[in-house]
């Protein structure tokens, strides 16, 4: 079952809406703005209560 959660970019704050499932709990993965698409760090984890939480990041790696 596929949860929307929306999330705010990091780099110019426009919000939209990630599909995330519950397979996705402790992945990391990189997904360009819609905006402006500049790289942005996914991490989806659970959020303790049977749900699923991301949070977001610059990608600062490269
Ligand atoms: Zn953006």
């Amino acid at each position: 079952m596929l949860d929307e959660i929306e999330i705010e970019c990091p780099y110019c704050g426009a919000t939209f809406t990630a599909l995330v499932e519950p397979d996705d709990a402790d992945s990391d993965y990189i997904q360009d703005c819609e905006v402006c698409c500049n790289p942005i760090h996914f991490h989806v984890r659970d959020d303790g209560g049977g749900g699923l939480a991301v949070e977001v990041a610059r990608d600062d790696d490269s």
